[in-house]
């Protein structure tokens, strides 16, 4: 522990380091992002199919030159924060300098079947941080959410008044679900014997639809708000249901909870966990749970991801009274609605695949 006047100066510059670092990039690091999108740079440099240069660029979206040094300096800050890489090509003996997509901004190209461009216009937007501008009042404001102190209702009751926020939010989670495409490539052994699914809080059903391409002897149901579903019209193969998990789920062999628990408190998930094993009784062996969440385990996860989780500990914590959880939270979580085994398996970088058996 430092205290100001036993620091050394370059430990105290270093502090100076980390503060500045953090201060400066409050706002920019998300509105660059959104910038590069808004001028849809990931496309352009996409549908160039090699590098380009700032010249090219600058042409393409006809940049007045006052502002040419400017978007460098955005460029290369995008380029040191991971999301472009600058390619050198010493060709003809004048170095020519160019931009290429990485694997995250490959992720921000739009009308893409990988494209996280909806959920990137969800999570950064001026509103958003208004919101949090609220944390201090949020502090001592009891069980309310930051969602009831800034905007006067819960996540739900705002979205439920608000057609185009939920539009918004429904494409961002949406766009998320499209990951399960690649990630549920592998998971054979999880849909082996299950011949029907309800997916809770399934949202416009990208990941019903997903399993339903993977596995086409699985039946879906996806079951969500009415307002998010009831324009949607299933298949012979994906039936959406209007309804609310806490009053009662559709019967199938198995239910799948993608993104949702983390919403909730310990409460209210011992109660939708409680719901899905009514939903699965008496299907034997086939019957089980399927969660895909983040498990926090700063033990073994690498810091980057543990980072992630913990960020996004914090945005379910404020924003929803909700959490991640860890495997002992978790487990205490399914012991008391009932289950009475799990098994937990890495999916993606920082979602896990948890079957729970009653
Ligand atoms: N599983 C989806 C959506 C996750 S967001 C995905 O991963 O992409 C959480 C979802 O829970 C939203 O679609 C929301 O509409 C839904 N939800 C919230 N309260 C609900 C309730 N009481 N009953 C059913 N669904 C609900």
């Amino acid at each position: 522990m430092a205290s100001n006047n036993d620091l050394k100066a370059s430990e105290m510059f270093e502090g100076l380091l980390h503060l500045y670092k953090h201060l400066h990039s409050y706002a920019l690091d998300g509105m660059s992002i959104r910038w590069m999108i808004e001028l849809g740079i990931p496309d352009i440099i996409h549908n160039h199919d090699q590098p380009i240069t700032l010249t090219e660029l600058v042409s393409i979206l006809q940049i007045p030159p006052t502002k040419v040094r400017a978007v460098h300096s955005l460029l290369r800050y995008l380029a040191h924060s991971g999301f472009l890489e600058i390619v050198r090509d010493h060709h003809n003996t004048e170095e020519k300098e160019a931009y290429a997509l990485t694997a995250a901004s490959q992720l921000l190209v739009k009308d893409t079947h990988l494209s996280l461009a909806p959920m990137a216009e969800l999570l950064i937007n001026p509103s958003g941080g208004l919101v949090w501008s609220h944390l201090k009042k949020w502090t001592y404001e009891d069980d309310l959410t930051l969602f009831d102190v800034s905007l006067g209702s819960n996540a739900w009751g705002f979205l439920g008044k608000n057609q185009e926020k939920n539009n918004l939010f429904n494409k961002a989670m949406a766009s998320d679900s499209q990951m399960m495409n690649v990630a549920l490539r592998g998971c054979n052994w999880v849909f082996e014997g299950v011949e029907s699914i309800v997916d809770v809080g399934g949202g416009t059903g990208t990941t019903a639809k997903a399993i339903s391409d993977a596995f086409p002897n699985v039946k879906c149901t996806v079951l969500d708000r009415q307002q998010v579903v009831e324009n949607l019209s299933g298949t012979n193969d994906l039936k959406y249901v209007g309804g609310d998990m806490f009053e009662s789920i559709p019967k199938a062999d198995a239910v799948l909870l993608k993104w949702v628990l983390h919403n909730w408190s310990d409460k209210d998930c011992k109660k939708i966990l409680e719901n899905c094993k009514e939903a699965i009784s008496g299907k034997g062996k086939r019957g089980k749970v399927i969660v895909i969440e983040s498990v926090i385990n700063e033990g073994q996860d690498e810091h980057g991801i543990t980072g992630l989780k913990l960020l996004m500990d914090v945005k379910m914590s404020c924003l929803f009274n909700g959490k991640e959880r860890s495997e002992e939270e978790w487990k205490k979580l399914f012991v008391e609605a009932g289950f009475q085994s799990y098994k937990i398996s890495p999916l993606t970088g920082h979602l896990s695949l948890i079957q729970i058996y009653p």
